[in-house]
């Protein structure tokens, strides 16, 4: 039964979870799971936030929003975290369902989102900056010290979310790279967030660590995991 399958896997990331946080002398109560449920269906955000699952994460706006009014329509009860690549003609849509947005990567972004959440929206909407830990402008995330790209400077992006009204500038997420070994990576990552919390105290959230590698990511501090397949069984190749 699917039910059985999820809480399974669901019950180990937490063993997992907890572990690490006994390894790292962290308190658990200071990780949050957000499981990712792309191109998993809303019956199993239902499923999911039955087994005591708070927190869900997306990386597509066509599959995020659909799916998002669907559970609320189940009556289950989930915060969303938009994870994957955001362009700024979805900011609209976004903001009408997300409450965090992880994957804010330039300054052109974030003005996009806050004009959108200004105008969808009652409430501020938390925003993490992705940022690219090797430095690698080829691929998503902010650069740390970028005078090349100053749209993707990791500082302008952070300030441009500050002094936005309708964003509340809530921390830093990364990927780790795949020529990096996830502890050098997420190493770096507690570096780029130590930097940023000491211009913006309230940055607190470090969104770092999948299926794959959520163990050095919590010896390094994250405060939030992104997990998909751990959980929910290995997804079908996309496209
Ligand atoms: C899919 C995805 C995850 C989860 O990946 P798994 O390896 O299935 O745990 C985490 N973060 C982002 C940005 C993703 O797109």
């Amino acid at each position: 039964m699917r039910e059985e399958e999820i809480a399974a896997g669901l019950a180990a990331v937490r063993n997992r979870i907890e572990v690490a946080c006994t390894s790292a002398g962290r308190d658990p109560a200071g990780v949050t799971l957000v499981v990712v449920t792309k191109t998993y269906p809303a019956s199993d955000v239902q499923v999911l936030a039955k087994l005591g699952v708070t927190d869900v994460g997306e990386n597509r706006d066509q599959e995020a929003a659909p799916k998002a009014a669907e559970v609320a329509a189940l009556g289950a009860q989930v915060r969303w975290h938009f994870v994957g690549q955001l362009q700024r003609n979805k900011c609209r849509s976004v903001v009408e369902y997300a409450d965090v947005v992880h994957s804010v990567d330039s300054v052109r972004l974030a003005r996009a989102l806050a004009g959108a959440a200004e105008r969808h929206r009652d409430r501020p909407l938390d925003v993490l900056v992705q940022v690219s830990v090797d430095g690698d402008p080829a691929r998503g995330g902010a650069v740390v010290g970028s005078a090349v790209e100053p749209d993707r400077d990791v500082d302008r992006v952070a300030l441009t979310i500050a002094e936005a009204g309708p964003l509340r500038l809530a921390g830093v997420m990364a990927v780790a790279p795949l020529h990096w070994s996830a502890g050098a990576a997420f190493e770096k990552l507690a570096e780029i967030s130590a930097r940023m919390r000491a211009a913006h105290p309230e940055a607190t959230a470090v969104s770092a660590g999948m299926s794959g590698d959520l163990e050095p990511a919590i010896t390094h501090g994250a405060t939030h995991v992104r997990i998909g397949s751990a959980v929910l069984g290995t997804r079908p190749k996309l496209r």
